[in-house]
């Protein structure tokens, strides 16, 4: 899902890195770029309006323009905002503090009530709950029998009286409940190809009876924009408390349904992501966002280098790593940044393809005071130029140190190492990023 949009926000962003500074120009660019990403996404015009407008009052301040990375900063910004978008943290299903939670599960036709419905019961069950499904669907031919299929499937049960009045059903579901000690009711019900008087008519009418705790809408993410014109009309009869996007796994663009949060203000809580019972996720706007734009834990590593060093430090190295002038003092030091980052390996494990490569230049405490040792026994020549350090120094250095000329061979490799990573790094933004312009 998202392919395309994650493609050109990546493209974008990879522009927008590769500039040392930015002009008000280059972010209005950007944001052209980013409003057809989303566009093309099929994310409703009003939202994405909305979002532009949101992000390049914050991008095109002094503070931006100005900083150190400001392709960063943009970045940041896109993302912060785009999670707002979603709904900025997870959304918890409603527990009612007197059993049972009511949760009633609305929607059009062939959206994935049913589906939901049972998946959602599967998934509290695990965390321990006894939930009851309740079958008020007495239209479609065989939706009853969907539903106790799939509640054997779970081994959750299926409260059904036939081709009753569903509202009637929906009532006396609530006494089942109260008598077998279900903390959690499930109600599945009817949908219709569109929105009709009728079908609001008899959710309004369940409502009222059973007073849910949660109204879910199931909103099946390969409708277009319809999805975000159902949501309204649904939102404003019966004041939805929540969203499931379903079929998130397909072949889809999915920005209508994401609009779907912001044009109701109802946060998405699950998505489902297959028609297998486990196929259910909770939602997490964060994730989502970073899963789209690709950021992966990148973003967390920059939020940890940027607390880690300290501006002038950074500065300072950038300028090194830049002309590759990255001595054993300068290594030293770098270890003891990276140290306060946490520990080397899990630091580089955050960088996509470098992880892999630098195994070998694990630095541990002990290792490191070692380290500092034989950095320490070295002339300021070789500590520059670490390249004549050959066996006598090495000797020597090893003597001076306590340590092995093997000790003194493996902290030149490593710091050969490091500094191929460095210009790697340089790549990045936050370590070290593009060469700048002026200041
Ligand atoms: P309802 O009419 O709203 O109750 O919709 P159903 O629950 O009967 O689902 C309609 C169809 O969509 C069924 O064939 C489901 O298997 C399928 N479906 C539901 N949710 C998902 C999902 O998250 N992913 C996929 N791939 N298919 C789904
Ligand atoms: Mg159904």
């Amino acid at each position: 899902m998202f392919e395309g949009l994650s493609e050109k926000l990546q493209a974008t962003f990879k522009r927008l890195k590769g500039k040392g500074k930015l002009t008000e120009a280059d972010v209005n660019e950007a944001m052209r770029e980013v409003r057809v990403a989303l566009l093309e996404a099929d994310v409703n015009f009003k939202v994405v309006k909305d979002l532009i407008a949101k992000i390049k009052e914050r991008a095109v301040g002094q503070e931006v323009l100005e900083s150190l990375t400001p392709g960063q900063h943009v970045i940041k910004i896109v993302n912060e905002e785009m999670v707002a978008m979603m709904g900025g943290s997870e959304s918890k299903l409603a527990i009612s503090s007197k059993p049972p939670t009511v949760v009633m599960l609305v929607g059009l036709q062939g959206a994935g009530k049913t589906t939901h419905g049972a998946k959602l019961a599967n998934m509290l069950k695990k965390q321990g709950k006894h939930p009851l499904l309740v079958a008020c669907d007495i239209y479609r031919p065989a939706a009853i029998k969907q539903l106790q299929v799939l509640g054997e499937q779970i081994k959750v049960p299926v409260f059904s009286l036939g081709q009753e009045n569903p509202v009637k059903i929906a009532g006396e579901s609530l006494d089942y409940a109260g008598k077998n000690g279900h903390d959690t009711v499930i109600i599945d019900t009817a949908g219709r190809l569109h929105i009709n008087e009728e079908l609001m008519g008899e959710l309004e009418d369940i409502k009222a009876v059973v007073q849910p705790h949660e109204i879910l809408l199931v909103v099946d993410a390969m409708t277009g924009q319809d999805a975000v014109n159902v949501a309204e009309t649904f939102n404003s009869k019966l004041a939805l408390s929540g969203v499931i996007l379903s079929k998130l796994d397909g072949d889809t663009r999915g920005g209508a349904a994401i609009s779907v949060r912001s044009v109701t203000g109802c946060p998405i809580k699950y998505a489902g992501v297959g028609e297998k019972m486990d196929a259910l996720e909770v939602f997490y706007p964060d994730r989502m966002v970073s899963r789209i734009l690709g950021m992966g834990d990148v973003l967390t590593l920059i939020e940890k280098a940027q607390n880690a060093f300290d501006d002038k430090k950074a500065k300072e190295l950038e300028e090194k790593i830049r002309k590759q002038e990255l001595t054993l003092d300068d290594f030293l030091d770098q270890i003891n940044q990276l140290r306060k980052m946490g520990s080397l390996s899990s630091v580089l494990e955050m960088i996509p393809g470098i992880g892999k490569q630098l195994k070998d230049v694990q630095i541990d405490d002990k290792e490191f005071a070692r380290v500092e040792a034989m950095i320490q026994s070295m002339t300021v020549e070789e500590r520059t130029r670490p390249a004549v350090i050959k066996d006598s120094r090495k000797k020597r250095i090893a003597r001076g140190s306590g340590t092995s000329v093997q000790d003194v061979g493996k902290l030149i490799k490593q710091y050969e190492q490091t500094k191929k990573m460095m210009k790697q790094m340089s790549g990045l933004p936050g370590m070290g990023g593009p060469p700048k312009s002026g200041k």
